[in-house]
Protein backbone atom coordinates (compact mmCIF):
# COMPACT_ATOMS: atom_id res chain seq x y z
CA UNK A 1 0.00 0.00 0.00
CA UNK A 2 1.38 3.51 -0.93
CA UNK A 3 1.74 5.32 2.40
CA UNK A 4 0.20 8.66 2.97
CA UNK A 5 2.03 11.81 3.03
CA UNK A 6 4.84 10.64 0.20
CA UNK A 7 7.68 13.04 0.50
CA UNK A 8 9.71 13.95 -2.35
CA UNK A 9 12.41 16.90 -3.33
CA UNK A 10 11.43 19.84 -5.67
CA UNK A 11 14.63 18.36 -7.74
CA UNK A 12 18.00 19.14 -7.40
CA UNK A 13 20.30 18.11 -5.19
CA UNK A 14 24.23 19.71 -4.21
CA UNK A 15 27.04 18.16 -6.50
CA UNK A 16 29.78 16.97 -4.26
CA UNK A 17 32.93 18.63 -5.16
CA UNK A 18 34.64 16.79 -6.68
CA UNK A 19 32.63 16.74 -9.61
CA UNK A 20 31.27 20.37 -9.72
CA UNK A 21 32.31 23.75 -7.80
CA UNK A 22 30.10 23.97 -4.61
CA UNK A 23 27.10 26.53 -3.83
CA UNK A 24 26.85 27.61 -7.49
CA UNK A 25 24.75 28.04 -10.31
CA UNK A 26 25.87 26.99 -13.38
CA UNK A 27 28.74 25.30 -11.66
CA UNK A 28 31.52 24.03 -14.29
CA UNK A 29 32.44 20.67 -14.51
CA UNK A 30 35.92 19.64 -13.13
CA UNK A 31 35.97 16.20 -14.60
CA UNK A 32 35.79 15.53 -18.43
CA UNK A 33 35.39 13.31 -21.30
CA UNK A 34 34.72 9.98 -19.67
CA UNK A 35 35.49 10.52 -15.92
CA UNK A 36 32.60 13.33 -16.28
CA UNK A 37 30.50 10.05 -17.35
CA UNK A 38 31.39 8.25 -14.81
CA UNK A 39 31.37 10.93 -12.33
CA UNK A 40 27.96 11.96 -13.03
CA UNK A 41 26.83 8.83 -12.59
CA UNK A 42 28.01 8.08 -9.22
CA UNK A 43 27.05 11.68 -8.34
CA UNK A 44 23.83 10.49 -8.54
CA UNK A 45 23.94 7.09 -6.99
CA UNK A 46 25.15 9.02 -4.13
CA UNK A 47 22.28 11.65 -4.40
CA UNK A 48 19.91 8.76 -4.41
CA UNK A 49 21.49 7.29 -1.43
CA UNK A 50 21.16 9.99 0.70
CA UNK A 51 17.59 10.43 -0.37
CA UNK A 52 17.39 6.71 0.59
CA UNK A 53 19.06 7.71 3.74
CA UNK A 54 16.48 10.36 4.84
CA UNK A 55 13.33 7.44 3.94
CA UNK A 56 12.05 10.17 1.18
CA UNK A 57 9.34 8.28 -0.84
CA UNK A 58 9.64 9.30 -4.21
CA UNK A 59 13.17 9.72 -5.22
CA UNK A 60 15.15 11.99 -7.97
CA UNK A 61 18.28 11.97 -10.21
CA UNK A 62 19.30 15.29 -7.43
CA UNK A 63 19.75 16.68 -11.30
CA UNK A 64 23.51 15.59 -10.87
CA UNK A 65 23.88 15.23 -14.44
CA UNK A 66 23.06 18.62 -15.83
CA UNK A 67 24.58 22.16 -15.15
CA UNK A 68 21.17 24.01 -15.23
CA UNK A 69 17.60 23.06 -14.80
CA UNK A 70 16.92 24.54 -18.03
CA UNK A 71 20.20 24.89 -20.09
CA UNK A 72 21.33 21.56 -19.96
CA UNK A 73 18.23 20.67 -21.73
CA UNK A 74 18.56 23.47 -24.29
CA UNK A 75 21.92 22.40 -25.77
CA UNK A 76 20.96 19.19 -26.98
CA UNK A 77 18.49 20.52 -28.92
CA UNK A 78 18.94 21.91 -32.98
CA UNK A 79 18.17 25.62 -33.64
CA UNK A 80 20.13 27.44 -30.60
CA UNK A 81 23.31 29.05 -30.76
CA UNK A 82 25.06 28.79 -27.73
CA UNK A 83 27.64 31.05 -28.84
CA UNK A 84 26.15 33.94 -30.16
CA UNK A 85 24.44 35.21 -26.84
CA UNK A 86 22.58 38.54 -26.10
CA UNK A 87 21.53 39.92 -22.63
CA UNK A 88 17.62 39.78 -22.11
CA UNK A 89 15.85 40.50 -18.42
CA UNK A 90 14.81 36.87 -17.40
CA UNK A 91 11.54 36.75 -15.38
CA UNK A 92 11.59 40.17 -15.43
CA UNK A 93 13.79 40.20 -12.86
CA UNK A 94 17.64 40.22 -13.53
CA UNK A 95 19.67 40.13 -16.85
CA UNK A 96 21.73 37.33 -18.00
CA UNK A 97 23.62 36.29 -21.52
CA UNK A 98 21.46 33.93 -22.93
CA UNK A 99 22.49 31.52 -26.01
CA UNK A 100 20.04 32.33 -29.63
CA UNK A 101 17.27 30.79 -31.43
CA UNK A 102 18.43 30.85 -34.41
CA UNK A 103 16.70 28.22 -36.47
CA UNK A 104 14.15 25.90 -36.24
CA UNK A 105 14.32 24.14 -33.18
CA UNK A 106 14.12 20.15 -33.02
CA UNK A 107 15.70 17.68 -30.58
CA UNK A 108 17.60 14.95 -32.74
CA UNK A 109 18.05 12.47 -30.10
CA UNK A 110 17.00 11.80 -26.25
CA UNK A 111 18.39 13.79 -23.58
CA UNK A 112 17.79 12.60 -19.98
CA UNK A 113 16.64 9.49 -20.96
CA UNK A 114 19.90 7.07 -20.54
CA UNK A 115 20.35 8.92 -16.91
CA UNK A 116 16.33 8.00 -16.16
CA UNK A 117 17.02 4.11 -17.12
CA UNK A 118 20.45 4.43 -15.06
CA UNK A 119 18.01 5.94 -12.11
CA UNK A 120 15.63 3.64 -12.49
CA UNK A 121 18.01 0.55 -12.33
CA UNK A 122 19.50 1.91 -8.83
CA UNK A 123 16.00 1.51 -7.04
CA UNK A 124 12.69 0.33 -6.25
CA UNK A 125 10.90 3.51 -5.35
CA UNK A 126 9.03 5.49 -7.28
CA UNK A 127 11.14 7.74 -9.59
CA UNK A 128 10.32 11.56 -10.67
CA UNK A 129 11.96 13.16 -13.12
CA UNK A 130 12.37 16.97 -13.87
CA UNK A 131 11.95 19.08 -17.25
CA UNK A 132 11.83 22.80 -17.71
CA UNK A 133 8.62 23.87 -18.94
CA UNK A 134 7.59 25.88 -22.27
CA UNK A 135 7.15 29.24 -20.60
CA UNK A 136 10.43 28.85 -18.48
CA UNK A 137 12.69 27.66 -21.78
CA UNK A 138 11.91 30.64 -23.97
CA UNK A 139 12.58 32.91 -21.23
CA UNK A 140 16.05 32.04 -20.78
CA UNK A 141 16.55 32.63 -24.32
CA UNK A 142 16.81 35.34 -27.18
CA UNK A 143 14.52 34.25 -30.27
CA UNK A 144 15.42 35.67 -33.46
CA UNK A 145 13.61 33.34 -35.84
CA UNK A 146 9.87 32.45 -34.51
CA UNK A 147 10.14 35.93 -33.08
CA UNK A 148 6.84 34.92 -31.18
CA UNK A 149 7.24 34.04 -27.31
CA UNK A 150 4.02 31.59 -28.21
CA UNK A 151 5.05 30.08 -31.37
CA UNK A 152 8.43 28.82 -29.97
CA UNK A 153 6.63 27.79 -26.68
CA UNK A 154 4.43 25.67 -28.56
CA UNK A 155 7.72 24.20 -30.47
CA UNK A 156 9.06 23.48 -27.39
CA UNK A 157 5.82 21.81 -26.14
CA UNK A 158 6.15 19.35 -28.80
CA UNK A 159 10.04 18.53 -28.18
CA UNK A 160 9.34 18.05 -24.23
CA UNK A 161 6.45 15.37 -25.42
CA UNK A 162 8.77 13.46 -27.31
CA UNK A 163 11.33 13.78 -24.12
CA UNK A 164 8.53 12.40 -21.64
CA UNK A 165 7.16 9.61 -23.45
CA UNK A 166 10.92 8.17 -23.45
CA UNK A 167 11.30 9.38 -20.16
CA UNK A 168 7.75 7.55 -19.26
CA UNK A 169 8.71 3.96 -21.15
CA UNK A 170 12.41 3.99 -19.52
CA UNK A 171 10.16 4.11 -16.34
CA UNK A 172 9.89 7.23 -14.76
CA UNK A 173 6.59 7.30 -12.83
CA UNK A 174 6.66 11.19 -12.19
CA UNK A 175 7.29 13.88 -14.56
CA UNK A 176 7.47 16.93 -13.31
CA UNK A 177 7.83 20.69 -15.08
CA UNK A 178 9.77 23.35 -13.80
CA UNK A 179 7.44 26.39 -14.62
CA UNK A 180 8.62 29.51 -11.88
CA UNK A 181 7.71 31.78 -15.32
CA UNK A 182 3.53 31.05 -14.00
CA UNK A 183 4.71 33.00 -11.52
CA UNK A 184 5.55 36.45 -13.17
CA UNK A 185 3.70 36.43 -16.52
CA UNK A 186 -0.33 35.92 -15.57
CA UNK A 187 -1.82 36.91 -18.73
CA UNK A 188 0.47 34.53 -21.13
CA UNK A 189 -0.04 31.85 -18.45
CA UNK A 190 -3.68 32.00 -18.63
CA UNK A 191 -3.65 32.59 -22.65
CA UNK A 192 -1.19 29.70 -23.59
CA UNK A 193 1.08 28.89 -20.98
CA UNK A 194 -1.30 26.05 -19.49
CA UNK A 195 -1.92 24.77 -23.09
CA UNK A 196 1.70 24.07 -24.37
CA UNK A 197 2.05 22.34 -20.59
CA UNK A 198 -0.96 20.62 -21.74
CA UNK A 199 0.78 19.60 -24.73
CA UNK A 200 3.77 18.21 -23.80
CA UNK A 201 1.94 16.00 -21.39
CA UNK A 202 -0.53 14.63 -24.17
CA UNK A 203 -0.44 10.99 -24.14
CA UNK A 204 1.34 10.51 -20.92
CA UNK A 205 0.50 8.09 -18.87
CA UNK A 206 2.30 8.13 -16.02
CA UNK A 207 1.98 11.31 -13.73
CA UNK A 208 2.81 14.35 -14.33
CA UNK A 209 3.72 17.42 -12.14
CA UNK A 210 3.99 21.46 -12.36
CA UNK A 211 6.96 22.96 -10.59
CA UNK A 212 5.67 26.95 -9.53
CA UNK A 213 8.04 28.77 -7.20
CA UNK A 214 10.38 31.89 -6.23
CA UNK A 215 12.68 30.56 -7.56
CA UNK A 216 16.34 28.99 -5.97
CA UNK A 217 18.06 31.41 -3.14
CA UNK A 218 20.02 33.10 -5.04
CA UNK A 219 20.19 36.91 -4.35
CA UNK A 220 18.02 37.74 -7.64
CA UNK A 221 15.20 36.00 -6.51
CA UNK A 222 15.33 36.85 -2.87
CA UNK A 223 15.57 40.51 -3.91
CA UNK A 224 12.40 40.53 -5.83
CA UNK A 225 10.88 38.40 -3.15
CA UNK A 226 11.55 41.45 -0.87
CA UNK A 227 9.14 43.78 -3.46
CA UNK A 228 6.14 41.25 -3.21
CA UNK A 229 4.77 42.55 -0.30
CA UNK A 230 2.87 41.04 2.77
CA UNK A 231 0.73 38.25 1.02
CA UNK A 232 2.23 36.62 -1.68
CA UNK A 233 -0.50 36.36 -4.49
CA UNK A 234 0.64 35.12 -7.52
CA UNK A 235 -0.19 31.75 -7.84
CA UNK A 236 -4.30 33.45 -7.28
CA UNK A 237 -3.65 33.58 -11.41
CA UNK A 238 -2.25 30.27 -12.50
CA UNK A 239 -4.55 28.05 -10.05
CA UNK A 240 -8.27 28.43 -11.64
CA UNK A 241 -6.94 26.99 -14.80
CA UNK A 242 -4.70 24.65 -13.73
CA UNK A 243 -7.13 23.29 -11.53
CA UNK A 244 -9.06 22.15 -14.90
CA UNK A 245 -6.05 21.03 -16.21
CA UNK A 246 -4.80 17.52 -17.16
CA UNK A 247 -2.11 18.47 -14.99
CA UNK A 248 -1.78 15.48 -12.15
CA UNK A 249 0.38 17.29 -9.31
CA UNK A 250 1.24 21.41 -8.16
CA UNK A 251 4.06 21.91 -6.34
CA UNK A 252 4.54 24.62 -4.80
CA UNK A 253 6.77 26.73 -2.25
CA UNK A 254 4.64 27.46 1.21
CA UNK A 255 7.70 27.38 3.96
CA UNK A 256 8.86 30.77 5.10
CA UNK A 257 6.78 32.06 1.99
CA UNK A 258 4.51 35.23 2.04
CA UNK A 259 1.64 33.05 0.16
CA UNK A 260 -1.88 32.62 1.75
CA UNK A 261 -2.51 29.02 1.92
CA UNK A 262 -6.43 29.39 1.47
CA UNK A 263 -5.18 29.69 -2.45
CA UNK A 264 -4.65 26.00 -2.06
CA UNK A 265 -8.82 25.82 -2.24
CA UNK A 266 -8.40 27.19 -5.54
CA UNK A 267 -6.68 23.69 -6.69
CA UNK A 268 -8.82 21.80 -4.42
CA UNK A 269 -8.54 17.82 -6.05
CA UNK A 270 -5.64 18.03 -7.25
CA UNK A 271 -2.23 16.33 -5.77
CA UNK A 272 -0.32 19.24 -4.04
CA UNK A 273 3.12 19.01 -3.47
CA UNK A 274 3.38 21.43 -0.25
CA UNK A 275 7.19 22.80 -0.13
CA UNK A 276 7.74 22.32 3.22
CA UNK A 277 11.27 23.18 3.56
CA UNK A 278 12.92 26.66 2.69
CA UNK A 279 15.84 26.20 0.34
CA UNK A 280 17.11 30.28 0.76
CA UNK A 281 18.96 29.64 3.99
CA UNK A 282 21.17 27.51 5.69
CA UNK A 283 19.18 27.14 8.90
CA UNK A 284 17.48 23.58 8.82
CA UNK A 285 13.62 23.34 9.87
CA UNK A 286 13.01 21.47 13.00
CA UNK A 287 10.22 18.46 12.18
CA UNK A 288 7.71 20.67 13.87
CA UNK A 289 8.23 23.61 11.72
CA UNK A 290 7.91 21.02 8.44
CA UNK A 291 4.58 19.42 9.95
CA UNK A 292 3.36 22.85 11.01
CA UNK A 293 3.06 23.81 7.36
CA UNK A 294 1.81 20.63 6.21
CA UNK A 295 -1.08 21.21 9.28
CA UNK A 296 -1.78 24.41 7.41
CA UNK A 297 -1.70 22.89 4.10
CA UNK A 298 -4.24 19.92 5.24
CA UNK A 299 -7.00 22.62 5.57
CA UNK A 300 -7.16 23.14 2.15
CA UNK A 301 -5.08 20.14 0.52
CA UNK A 302 -7.21 16.45 1.49
CA UNK A 303 -4.29 14.19 3.21
CA UNK A 304 -3.95 11.81 0.45
CA UNK A 305 -3.70 14.72 -2.13
CA UNK A 306 -0.46 15.95 0.05
CA UNK A 307 2.55 15.50 -1.19
CA UNK A 308 5.41 16.78 1.52
CA UNK A 309 8.59 18.40 -0.15
CA UNK A 310 10.64 20.88 -0.67
CA UNK A 311 10.28 24.79 -1.99
CA UNK A 312 12.65 24.42 -4.60
CA UNK A 313 15.61 22.60 -5.62
CA UNK A 314 18.38 22.42 -3.22
CA UNK A 315 21.71 22.88 -5.59
CA UNK A 316 22.69 25.98 -4.27
CA UNK A 317 22.94 24.83 -0.58
CA UNK A 318 25.87 22.98 1.46
CA UNK A 319 25.71 19.33 1.39
CA UNK A 320 25.29 18.88 4.76
CA UNK A 321 22.08 21.51 5.25
CA UNK A 322 20.56 19.60 2.14
CA UNK A 323 20.91 16.57 4.02
CA UNK A 324 19.78 18.14 7.15
CA UNK A 325 16.48 19.65 5.34
CA UNK A 326 15.66 16.02 4.05
CA UNK A 327 16.24 14.51 7.04
CA UNK A 328 13.45 17.42 8.45
CA UNK A 329 11.00 16.76 5.47
CA UNK A 330 10.61 13.15 6.68
CA UNK A 331 10.60 13.05 9.96
CA UNK A 332 7.58 15.81 9.97
CA UNK A 333 5.78 14.17 7.51
CA UNK A 334 6.32 11.07 9.80
CA UNK A 335 4.68 13.56 13.03
CA UNK A 336 1.85 14.51 10.77
CA UNK A 337 0.84 10.87 9.42
CA UNK A 338 1.00 9.25 13.17
CA UNK A 339 -1.42 12.33 13.53
CA UNK A 340 -3.83 11.71 10.87
CA UNK A 341 -3.77 7.80 11.60
CA UNK A 342 -4.32 8.28 14.94
CA UNK A 343 -7.60 9.87 14.55
ZN1 LIG B 1 11.77 25.90 -7.98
Amino acid sequence: MKRLLPTSTAGSLPKPSWLAQPETLWSPWKLQDQELIEGKQDALRLALHEQQLADIDIVSDGEQTRQHFVTTFIEHLDGVDFEKRETVRIRNRYDASVPTVVGAVARQKPVFVEDAKFLRKQTDRPIKWALPGPMTMIDTLYDNHYKSREKLAWEFAKILNQEAKELEAAGVDIIQFDEPAFNVFFDEVNEWGIATLERAIEGLKCETAVHICYGYGIKANTDWKKTLGSEWRQYEEAFPKLQTSNIDIISLECHNSHVPMDLLELIRGKKVMVGAIDVANHAIETPEEVANTLRKALQFVDAENLYPSTNCGMAPLPRHVARGKLNALSAGAEIVRREILGK
